[in-house]
């Protein structure tokens, strides 16, 4: 097995064994652009070093070579006392992931070689020294976890003690000293002097970065992107440049195009005479990219060149690290660079328009998740809030909430379910669990590539950083003279970065706007809008699922049928039977003879034909599922307790209530231990005379009154919570004598058929479709079912340990659950059309709008999904996805 790579040797189809950093570099390389020669050391040695620990057979030896290849060419030897050649040893996994994984610059420095690399900077002891305190401080760090507060404090003490308020007005002697003081904290820490020897430290290095892939928050990070646990992270072994080498020298990061908005441009963020994290820290105020051209004309105009190139190469947004050492360029990392929602589809529109891409592949470069991040609502500005100060928009969305100041304390206020603001001078990985909680994320320093913002964009938090008025101490921040305590509600827009006093009201998105058909015509000309619009138009052209919408009232349906519905998957009648219709169903139960139960059904009859005839007006011409009564009865009476109370206090002033007797009597009998499993679904029909009889009849009137106004009504009538065949041919005898007898010679046709979502309906799904024309799979109570636990009784107590254990990587309620449920899925589905070729297969579970349960959908065959309106246009952009992209995973 070959463990290291040089950078000749690689390229970025390898991210799998070099990650994605060492794949990149290696790519750059290949494109002749300036990259410091180095080698990557791959997954596959990280994980036989996790597995085996220190003595990976033949790591050394091959690390050996490439170190001895490297010296040669850079014509200098590791960490040698008179000409040291220096590196860096960087983490690289497959996906990138902020912050999470370390890097150590300056390897090979040591009290012999630092009066070397000053003589090789023409007796810049300053650098020299600079250099140095970085890697003790780095080394220390990461290597050996020293608290990196011990070493700020000592940097802290010295600027103090030189009262200066800048790193770089420290001197090469105040540098000297404060190498001496971190050496000591290194000591103290550690019980060992700090490494003399070069290869040592390298090796220690590499080791460390090995086992940063298990560190807590790594592990989080993991977790929550749903990146698998198993890969490992390359490591990157690259000779040194250097950006802290005086004022012709410096750092950046660059963007090809905004990643908040997607509008081409130069963005990116310089520092001159600076290393490394530098730039991203916010430890010193960064320059706009565009005034490096009046620093460094040649420096800049290269870098546009290689910006240019790469975004042709890679054929989209790409992020990069550069570093300037003494007016030469030198590129340190690229990637197709993370962006917002809504430069996702800005960007993918372009790119059709530059001719990069075709419509297919710009489909692939945006999600479901991101659409409906664009669906979210924004500030209603209309009351004129005046804005408390302003930062940087970092990533999109509105949020309101307490203002928190610790990781601890978001996590804390917002499990008691309050909206929570966290607000830092800027956030770290330790972090992570406070950015999770909170609603949204204020930080005052650092720019769009500082840790929060790129964190925060890919969770799709709203995030404002750099707010610089904001004086973050203790548990108060001050802007000017307005004090803002711990628990102050703060409202913070993540696109234009103002930030404002008081919880904002908010207004509904103008995608949703575009959807409505009630855009602002001053909007009409929106880039995001006409991406959107494109890319879904595109989609709709490609899938092969139709979706549908989950819909009870007309109003719904409306809306639906606006955001691209194609017909109701699903309209539940329960609703019907409440408000002042609860009276007619209690007549209902209580009844104590035929006449009485005979003359309750026929009251409720018309109201459920008016329901149905003003969905199926709505949804004119498109299929309407609906279906039979489901929930236990005993749902539309009050509580028992309710009653209890009633009577009692009745008995207490001697009074008597004849009917609150009977109805308490009634929910007395009819309690159940587990009503989920009760007397419900089809078990209600089968029991109660009438019942489902009533509403057969009420759809085919409602059907028979609209085709006779010239309508095209498409009603499919849904048997719940069906077992056993024998169950769904007794409804569907009766309901097939009634609809005969209803439509007589009227053109309506109308389908019977079942849900699936008792696990003994999939296995025997082929004796079903015999009696079926149509399945939908209620994949919320085939959840329940098939696990054996109830949504509502069961999520909050357990599912925390569930997911932190990793039983599940998400909850099998949000994404289904595809291994188990979605085998009775796939099974019921080829069992139903082996027995019924024309079987028609939908799922009405909240599972219909998911994006990853969409792309199961679609790959399972089914014909259509049905979620609620606001899903719809998500659940579109993902079946025309999943019908493009067999494999979608790289685009997470
Ligand atoms: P991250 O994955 O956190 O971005 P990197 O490995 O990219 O970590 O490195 C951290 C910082 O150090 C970046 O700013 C990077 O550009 C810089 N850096 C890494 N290697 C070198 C090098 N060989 N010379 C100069 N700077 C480097
Ligand atoms: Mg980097
Ligand atoms: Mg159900």
């Amino acid at each position: 097995m070959k463990f290291v790579y040089d950078f000749s040797e690689g390229n970025k189809d390898l991210k799998d064994l070099l990650g994605g950093k060492g794949a990149n570099l290696a790519e750059m390389t290949n494109l002749g652009l300036p990259v410091p020669p180095g080698f990557t050391i791959t997954t596959e040695a990280c994980r036989a070093y996790l597995r085996d620990g220190d003595h990976v057979d033949g790591l050394a030896a091959e690390i050996d070579e490439h170190l001895a290849a490297l010296e040669r060419q850079m014509g200098r030897r590791l960490g040698d006392a008179d000409d040291p050649l220096l590196v860096s040893v960087r983490s690289g996994a497959k996906f990138s992931m902020p912050g999470m994984m370390e890097t150590v610059l300056n390897v090979g420095l040591t009290d012999a070689s630092v009066a070397g690399l000053s003589r090789q900077a023409g007796g810049n002891d300053r650098f020299a020294w600079d250099s140095y305190r970085r890697l003790i401080q780095m080394f220390g760090k990461t290597v050996c976890d020293v608290p990196g507060h011990e070493f700020e404090d000592a940097l802290h003490e010295a600027k103090t003690a030189k009262g200066v308020t800048d790193d770089v007005q420290l001197d090469a002697a105040d540098l000297r000293e404060l190498v001496a003081a971190y050496k000591k904290v290194f000591a103290e820490h550690t019980g060992h002097e700090f490494p003399q020897d070069p290869r040592d430290q390298m090796d220690q290095a590499v080791a460390a970065v090995f086992r940063s892939w298990n560190a807590d928050r790594a592990v989080l990070y993991r977790r929550q992107e749903r990146i698998p646990t198993d890969l490992g992270t390359a490591v990157n072994v690259v000779a040194m440049v250097f950006g802290n080498l005086g004022a012709d020298s410096g750092t950046g990061v660059a963007f090809t195009r905004d990643p908040a908005s997607g509008e081409q441009g130069v963005y990116g963020d310089y520092l001159a005479n600076a290393q490394g994290e530098d730039v991203v820290a916010g430890i010193r105020n960064t320059l706009a990219l565009a005034e490096l051209e009046k620093l460094d004309k040649r420096s800049y105009d290269e870098l546009m060149r290689i910006m240019a190139t790469l975004e042709g190469h890679y054929r989209d947004l790409c992020d990069i690290e550069f570093t300037i050492e003494r007016g030469k360029l030198w590129m340190l990392q690229t990637r197709v660079g993370k962006r917002t929602a809504a430069a996702a589809f800005t960007i993918a529109a372009q790119l059709v328009d530059e001719g990069v891409i075709d419509l297919d592949e710009a489909l692939t470069r945006v999600t479901g998740a991101q659409l409906g991040q664009l669906m979210f609502p924004r500030f209603d500005l209309a009351g004129d809030p005046s804005a408390l100060t302003r930062g940087v928009g970092a990533s999109p969305g509105a949020a309101y909430g307490e203002v928190v100041f610790t990781s601890e304390r978001a996590v804390e206020v917002a499990a008691g379910g309050k909206p929570v603001i966290l607000v830092r001078r800027e956030t770290n990985p330790d972090d992570l669990p406070g950015m999770i909680a909170a609603n949204g994320i204020l930080t005052s320093r650092g720019g769009k590539t500082s840790h929060a913002a790129v964190v925060a964009r890919g969770m799709g938090k709203t995030c404002v950083c750099g707010a610089d008025q904001v004086a973050v101490s203790g548990t108060t921040f001050t802007v000017g003279e307005t004090v803002v305590e711990e628990g102050d509600v703060i409202s913070i827009d993540g696109t234009t970065g103002r930030v404002y006093l008081g919880e904002v009201p908010v207004r509904p998105s103008e995608v949703v706007q575009y959807f409505e058909g009630d855009l602002d015509p001053a909007r009409a000309n929106d880039p995001l809008v006409a991406a959107v619009h494109r890319i879904l138009t595109h989609a709709d052209s490609r899938r092969a699922l139709r979706v549908r919408t989950n819909a009870d009232t007309g109003t719904d349906a409306a809306r639906a049928r606006r955001f691209g519905a194609q017909g109701i998957g699903l309209c539940r009648t329960e609703h019907m039977f409440l408000g002042d219709r609860r009276e007619l169903v209690e007549r209902l139960i209580l009844a104590r003879t035929d006449t009485d139960r005979d003359a309750a059904l026929a009251a409720l009859q018309p109201l459920q034909r008016a329901d149905f005839l003003e969905i199926f007006r709505e949804m004119n011409g498109l299929p309407v599922t609906i279906r039979l009564i489901d929930p236990p009865l005993h749902e539309f009476l009050p509580s028992l307790e309710e009653l209890a109370v009633r009577v009692a206090v009745q008995h207490e002033h001697g009074r008597r209530d004849e009917h609150d007797e009977r109805l308490l009597a009634a929910v007395r009998r009819m309690h159940e231990q587990n009503p989920m499993l009760g007397l419900r679904g089809v078990r209600l029909g089968l029991v109660i005379p009438g019942l489902f009889a009533m509403q057969v009849r009420a759809i085919a009137e409602a059907a028979v009154a609209l085709a006779a106004e010239g309508g095209a009504p498409r009603p499919e009538i849904m048997v719940p919570l069906v077992g056993a065949v024998q169950e769904l041919e007794t409804v569907r005898a009766e309901a097939e004598r009634i609809i005969a007898e209803v439509i007589g010679d009227s053109p309506v046709e109308i389908l019977i058929g079942t849900m699936i979502e008792v696990p003994r309906a999939a296995l025997t799904a082929g004796q079903i479709a015999e009696a079926a024309e149509f399945f939908s799979f209620g994949t919320n109570d085939l959840t329940q079912m098939a696990w054996g636990f109830s949504r509502d009784d069961v999520e909050g107590a357990f599912f925390w340990r569930y997911l932190e254990l990793g039983i599940f990587g998400i909850s099998p309620f949000e994404s289904i659950d595809a291994d188990g449920v979605g085998r009775l899925v796939r099974i019921a589905t080829e069992e139903g059309r082996a027995a019924r070729p024309g079987l028609k297969l939908g799922v009405c579970g909240e599972h219909g709008g998911d994006p990853d349960s969409v792309r199961f959908f679609h790959e399972v065959g089914l014909d259509y999904v049905s979620c609620s309106p606001f899903r719809v246009p998500i659940a579109r952009l993902e079946a025309g996805r999943a019908a493009v992209d067999t494999d979608g995973s790289d685009h997470r």
